[in-house]
Protein backbone atom coordinates (compact mmCIF):
# COMPACT_ATOMS: atom_id res chain seq x y z
CA UNK A 1 0.00 0.00 0.00
CA UNK A 2 2.65 2.31 0.98
CA UNK A 3 5.18 0.81 -1.47
CA UNK A 4 2.21 1.70 -3.85
CA UNK A 5 2.11 5.14 -3.01
CA UNK A 6 6.00 5.58 -3.25
CA UNK A 7 6.24 4.23 -6.28
CA UNK A 8 3.62 6.63 -7.87
CA UNK A 9 4.71 9.37 -6.28
CA UNK A 10 8.34 8.65 -7.48
CA UNK A 11 6.77 8.05 -10.92
CA UNK A 12 5.50 11.70 -10.48
CA UNK A 13 9.00 12.80 -9.72
CA UNK A 14 10.48 11.36 -12.80
CA UNK A 15 8.12 12.75 -14.45
CA UNK A 16 8.60 16.16 -12.94
CA UNK A 17 12.72 16.58 -13.14
CA UNK A 18 15.07 15.48 -15.82
CA UNK A 19 18.03 13.94 -15.74
CA UNK A 20 21.20 15.92 -15.84
CA UNK A 21 24.99 15.96 -15.89
CA UNK A 22 26.83 18.22 -13.04
CA UNK A 23 29.95 17.40 -14.29
CA UNK A 24 29.20 19.36 -18.14
CA UNK A 25 26.19 21.22 -16.29
CA UNK A 26 23.60 20.19 -18.64
CA UNK A 27 20.87 17.98 -19.16
CA UNK A 28 21.05 14.48 -20.80
CA UNK A 29 17.17 13.38 -21.31
CA UNK A 30 19.12 9.90 -23.17
CA UNK A 31 20.33 8.61 -19.61
CA UNK A 32 23.62 9.29 -20.49
CA UNK A 33 25.47 12.59 -21.03
CA UNK A 34 26.11 13.38 -24.99
CA UNK A 35 29.06 15.13 -23.82
CA UNK A 36 31.36 12.90 -21.50
CA UNK A 37 29.20 9.77 -21.84
CA UNK A 38 28.79 9.61 -17.88
CA UNK A 39 25.43 7.86 -16.82
CA UNK A 40 25.81 8.96 -12.98
CA UNK A 41 23.55 11.61 -13.41
CA UNK A 42 21.39 14.20 -10.97
CA UNK A 43 18.14 14.87 -11.18
CA UNK A 44 17.25 18.46 -12.05
CA UNK A 45 13.84 20.65 -11.27
CA UNK A 46 14.22 23.89 -12.74
CA UNK A 47 12.54 25.83 -9.99
CA UNK A 48 14.73 24.02 -7.29
CA UNK A 49 17.51 23.11 -8.14
CA UNK A 50 19.92 19.38 -8.44
CA UNK A 51 20.23 16.61 -6.88
CA UNK A 52 21.18 12.63 -6.58
CA UNK A 53 18.34 10.61 -6.30
CA UNK A 54 14.17 11.18 -6.74
CA UNK A 55 13.67 11.06 -3.55
CA UNK A 56 14.47 14.64 -2.77
CA UNK A 57 12.13 15.34 -5.69
CA UNK A 58 9.46 13.42 -4.36
CA UNK A 59 9.94 15.08 -0.71
CA UNK A 60 9.76 18.35 -3.23
CA UNK A 61 6.49 17.82 -5.22
CA UNK A 62 5.14 16.62 -1.86
CA UNK A 63 6.01 19.29 0.73
CA UNK A 64 4.59 22.04 -2.46
CA UNK A 65 1.02 20.60 -2.03
CA UNK A 66 0.57 19.09 1.62
CA UNK A 67 1.29 20.02 4.98
CA UNK A 68 3.72 17.66 6.64
CA UNK A 69 2.33 15.50 9.92
CA UNK A 70 3.12 17.11 13.69
CA UNK A 71 4.73 13.87 14.52
CA UNK A 72 4.91 14.71 17.97
CA UNK A 73 1.17 15.58 18.13
CA UNK A 74 -0.42 12.80 16.40
CA UNK A 75 1.72 10.55 18.64
CA UNK A 76 0.76 12.42 21.42
CA UNK A 77 -3.09 11.86 20.66
CA UNK A 78 -2.65 8.43 20.20
CA UNK A 79 -1.49 7.54 23.37
CA UNK A 80 -4.09 9.63 24.97
CA UNK A 81 -6.55 7.86 23.04
CA UNK A 82 -5.29 4.38 24.34
CA UNK A 83 -4.96 5.84 27.63
CA UNK A 84 -7.72 8.59 28.33
CA UNK A 85 -7.67 8.38 32.05
CA UNK A 86 -5.57 11.11 33.98
CA UNK A 87 -2.91 9.63 36.92
CA UNK A 88 -2.97 11.22 40.27
CA UNK A 89 1.02 11.22 41.25
CA UNK A 90 0.59 12.45 45.29
CA UNK A 91 -1.52 16.01 45.04
CA UNK A 92 -1.17 16.56 41.22
CA UNK A 93 -2.89 14.89 38.68
CA UNK A 94 -1.67 14.90 34.93
CA UNK A 95 -2.74 13.44 31.67
CA UNK A 96 -0.82 10.09 31.29
CA UNK A 97 0.58 10.64 28.00
CA UNK A 98 2.01 14.43 29.62
CA UNK A 99 3.35 12.16 32.63
CA UNK A 100 5.52 9.69 30.90
CA UNK A 101 6.31 12.49 28.43
CA UNK A 102 7.90 14.29 31.02
CA UNK A 103 9.35 11.83 33.73
CA UNK A 104 10.69 9.38 31.21
CA UNK A 105 11.62 11.64 27.73
CA UNK A 106 13.71 7.64 26.94
CA UNK A 107 10.90 5.72 26.73
CA UNK A 108 8.77 8.02 25.37
CA UNK A 109 11.34 8.67 22.04
CA UNK A 110 11.47 5.03 21.54
CA UNK A 111 7.53 4.48 21.65
CA UNK A 112 7.05 7.26 19.56
CA UNK A 113 9.41 5.88 17.16
CA UNK A 114 8.02 2.32 17.70
CA UNK A 115 4.56 4.01 16.69
CA UNK A 116 6.12 5.84 13.90
CA UNK A 117 7.54 2.26 12.53
CA UNK A 118 4.02 0.49 12.84
CA UNK A 119 1.83 3.88 11.31
CA UNK A 120 4.35 3.71 8.12
CA UNK A 121 4.86 -0.39 7.73
CA UNK A 122 0.51 0.00 8.31
CA UNK A 123 0.13 2.11 5.33
CA UNK A 124 -1.24 5.71 7.37
CA UNK A 125 2.12 7.26 7.45
CA UNK A 126 4.59 8.24 4.16
CA UNK A 127 8.28 9.46 4.29
CA UNK A 128 10.21 10.47 1.34
CA UNK A 129 13.53 11.95 3.44
CA UNK A 130 14.13 9.00 5.75
CA UNK A 131 11.82 9.70 7.85
CA UNK A 132 12.57 13.38 8.55
CA UNK A 133 9.04 14.60 7.17
CA UNK A 134 6.04 12.71 7.60
CA UNK A 135 2.57 13.18 5.24
CA UNK A 136 -0.32 11.17 5.61
CA UNK A 137 -0.90 8.55 2.75
CA UNK A 138 -4.47 9.66 2.36
CA UNK A 139 -3.15 13.17 1.80
CA UNK A 140 -0.59 11.87 -0.92
CA UNK A 141 -3.44 9.51 -2.37
CA UNK A 142 -5.29 12.98 -3.49
CA UNK A 143 -2.69 14.70 -5.50
CA UNK A 144 -1.03 11.61 -6.82
CA UNK A 145 -3.36 12.49 -10.59
CA UNK A 146 -1.72 15.99 -10.12
CA UNK A 147 1.46 14.67 -9.82
CA UNK A 148 1.45 12.72 -13.23
CA UNK A 149 2.70 14.09 -16.47
CA UNK A 150 3.61 17.72 -16.16
CA UNK A 151 1.92 20.24 -18.15
ZN1 LIG B 1 28.60 15.16 -18.90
Amino acid sequence: MTNEIRAAVLRGAEIHSRPFCYQCYETAPSGRCDRCGSDDLMRLVSSCGCEYGLDWVAEHLVSDRLTAVDVDAAFEESVAEIYPERVKIGWIEYDVALAIKELDPTSWRIAKSEWLDAEESGGALVTFDNGSTYYRVADVEQIIEELGPAP
